[in-house]
């Protein structure tokens, strides 16, 4: 089965993406999933919440996008059995305006992992790609790289505001450059089951989204949040808690979905 591959995107930053690309990744690895992050985030904060020090990070997203190393050499191992990260680094913002005159530019990421697919000994079930906080080329090329788009919603009243714009952003992917493109699905984030806001957002997004929310909500978990300063996802800080508990759960409800037949052995 090829690698399933997830652009996990929203153009709000702090909504759970990072987060989430490192949570769900460590706990579908833990299914014996083969799985890579893509860090496509300036800010790097997956590869930091990996554990992953600066100077591991000499072949980058950078240098993959810009053509300048192969992809399979900037891979890094990390603490977490059958998970590894392309790091990046915060020159990665200036990609942007490096590749504006390039050619394929919308198509760096996709060329990259199809060239890594095929180089690697070891196929990857999961690929889940950490997008920056805009609809910028970065996004786009994300976009075109991935079979789904995964979209983590943080459960707040503004939660829907913005919407609109992502959704008419894969739309044009799907037109112009992707037409294999789905929405995987929608996660909601940092739910905190003391506020009854909470509540109502959830039903608000659920009654305009439907079946592409997941049944699976992440709460708000102080633990979660502590996790990335250690350099180790929820999973590994606090397998216990209960954010951890969570993305334990999205990953089996993810690998119900995607692969009926294996996850029913
Ligand atoms: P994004 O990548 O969309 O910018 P992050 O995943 O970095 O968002 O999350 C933003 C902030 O919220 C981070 O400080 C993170 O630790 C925190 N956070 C994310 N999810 C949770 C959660 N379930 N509980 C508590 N804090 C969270
Ligand atoms: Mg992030």
């Amino acid at each position: 089965m090829p690698a399933k591959i997830y652009a996990i995107a929203n153009q709000k930053g702090g909504v759970g993406k990072t987060t989430t690309a490192i949570n769900l990744a460590t706990a579908l690895a833990a299914n014996n999933q083969h799985v890579l992050i893509i860090d496509l985030d300036p800010q790097g904060n997956a590869s930091t919440g990996l554990g992953v020090e600066e100077d591991a990070r000499d072949n980058s997203t950078y240098e993959v996008l810009l053509g300048e190393c192969k992809p399979l050499d900037s891979l890094v191992k990390t603490d977490v059995p059958n998970l590894s990260i392309m790091p990046a680094r915060v020159d990665l913002a200036a990609a942007e305006l490096d590749l504006a005159d390039a050619e394929a530019r919308n198509h760096r990421l996709k060329a990259a992992i199809d060239d890594l697919i095929a180089a690697t000994d070891r196929p990857f079930d999961y690929i889940l790609i950490d997008c920056p906080p805009a609809l910028s080329l970065l996004t786009i090329n994300a976009m075109v790289a991935a079979s789904d788009v995964l979209i983590p919603l943080q459960t707040e009243f503004f939660a829907l505001e913005g919407m609109s714009q992502l959704f008419k952003t894969i739309e044009a992917v799907t037109e112009a450059l992707n037409p294999e493109l789905t929405i995987e699905g929608v996660v909601l984030t940092m739910y905190d089951r003391r506020n009854n806001l909470s509540d109502q957002v959830a039903d608000d997004v659920r009654s305009v989204l439907g079946d592409k929310v997941y049944d699976t909500v992440i709460p708000r978990n102080v633990r979660v949040s502590e996790a990335p300063s250690h350099g180790q996802p929820a999973l590994i800080y606090d397998h216990k808690c209960a954010g951890s508990q969570a993305y334990i759960a999205l990953a089996a409800e993810m690998l119900r979905r995607t692969k009926p037949a294996e996850a029913a052995e």
